[in-house]
């Protein structure tokens, strides 16, 4: 098996996909397609580590699906689908559990935040999430993974796992010819001035799904009206904007709003507090509303017109899942040898060659 390049990511159908997934992940998708292999998934099994409505969770996957494709990403090219129809995401996950440690998954501040006060009452499924997220990468031995800020430490669980894995099956991991260990390190890549979008409601909280206020984030599907709503109630500060980063220091509504012009207009933040430097927010509130609608409402329009047609989404998704099983199949099967598991030497050339296709 080659080592070759690819990226791996995963949004949850957990709701409404907001300015902070698009320009923290999604946009970044859509980048590394020119450079990449890139597998994009819908990962309804990270959703259901919190309540989600059945119904509710199987309209969210065609929607992230919808808003996947309306962005950019190209699912001939590359491969998007839904977690649970690949059974390899489970699969591994339980044998990385059995490789994580305790201690490793209490220091995850997702869980901590996540589960508030009531931890007793969490999932188990919310505890392990980090597991489950290292099995999705690595069933695809991705050696990049386009995130937000907040992910980061999961990534850097991720990468302790693999690691951990190479060296307790170092022995088998060499029978299996792999010289250099089985997984590769994956590494984050988290760059740009929107990579930890904040809520217009408090700028030192992340702007989220399941933030119980629809005022604190943007969404993509929300329409001209009602961004520039939002965006008037955008929390600020008595004082105009500052001309340079520094003055930004202890005004994280300020930092935010400038965060978000910034990356929308794909300029450096340095660039938008010179032009707006000692501006009044109502005059700069008023140009990032025209921004955001003329860059979100192509995207909502499109979305709308894709998600009319379910059955070509649900196309997408049992295409892509077929050619992602191919893919974590192989993976799948050197780890069971690897980690001696018996089973048929059944690995068909049929499925080596449709993985290597990709
Ligand atoms: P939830 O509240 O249900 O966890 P979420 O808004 O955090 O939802 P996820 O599906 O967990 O969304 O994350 C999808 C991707 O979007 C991840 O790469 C994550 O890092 C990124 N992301 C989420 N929120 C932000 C944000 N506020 N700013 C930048 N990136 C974000
Ligand atoms: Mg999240």
């Amino acid at each position: 098996m080659s080592t070759e390049k690819r990226v791996f990511s995963g949004v949850q159908p957990t709701g409404n996909l907001h300015l902070g997934n698009y320009l923290g992940a999604i946009t970044k998708f859509v980048a590394l397609q020119d450079t990449y292999n890139c597998i994009y998934c819908v990962v309804d099994m990270h959703a259901i580590t919190v309540w989600q409505d059945p119904a509710a969770l199987r309209s969210s996957t065609r929607e992230v699906t919808a808003a996947f494709i309306a962005s950019g990403v190209d699912p001939k090219k590359h491969i998007i689908f839904n977690q649970s129809q690949v059974s390899a995401h489970a699969e591994l996950a339980w044998i990385l559990n059995c490789v994580a440690r305790v201690g490793w998954l209490n220091r995850m501040t997702q869980f901590k935040d996540k589960a508030g006060k009531d931890r007793e009452n969490a999932s188990v499924g919310l505890y392990v999430y980090p597991v489950l997220m290292a099995a999705d990468i690595l069933a695809y031995r991705a050696t990049h993974v386009p995130v937000g800020d907040d992910q980061k430490q999961h990534l850097e669980l991720a990468r302790d796992i693999a690691q951990k894995f190479n060296v307790d099956f170092a022995e088998t991991i060499s029978a299996e010819g792999f010289a250099e260990g089985f997984f590769p390190q994956p590494e984050p890549l988290i760059s740009g001035p929107a990579t930890r979008v904040m809520s217009l409601r408090d700028g030192r909280a992340k702007m989220s799904k399941s933030d119980p206020s629809d005022l604190s984030r943007i969404n993509i599907a929300d329409d001209a009206e009602t961004i520039a709503k939002k965006i008037k109630k955008a929390k600020t500060d008595p004082e105009p904007l500052p001309s340079d980063k520094k003055g930004l220091e202890g005004r994280p509504e300020a930092e935010n709003l400038a965060g978000i012009y910034a990356a929308l207009s794909e300029q450096t933040l340095e660039a938008v507090l010179r032009e707006f430097g000692g501006a009044q927010f109502s005059k700069f509130k008023n140009a990032l509303i025209d921004l955001a609608v003329e860059k979100l409402g192509p995207i909502r329009a499109e979305m709308k017109r894709i998600s009319a047609d379910s059955a070509y989404i649900d196309g997408v998704l049992s295409d892509g899942a077929e050619r992602a099983s191919c893919i974590a199949g192989e993976t799948m099967h050197h780890v069971r040898n690897i980690v001696g598991f018996v089973q048929a030497e059944k690995f068909a050339p049929k499925h080596a060659k449709l993985a290597a296709r990709h």
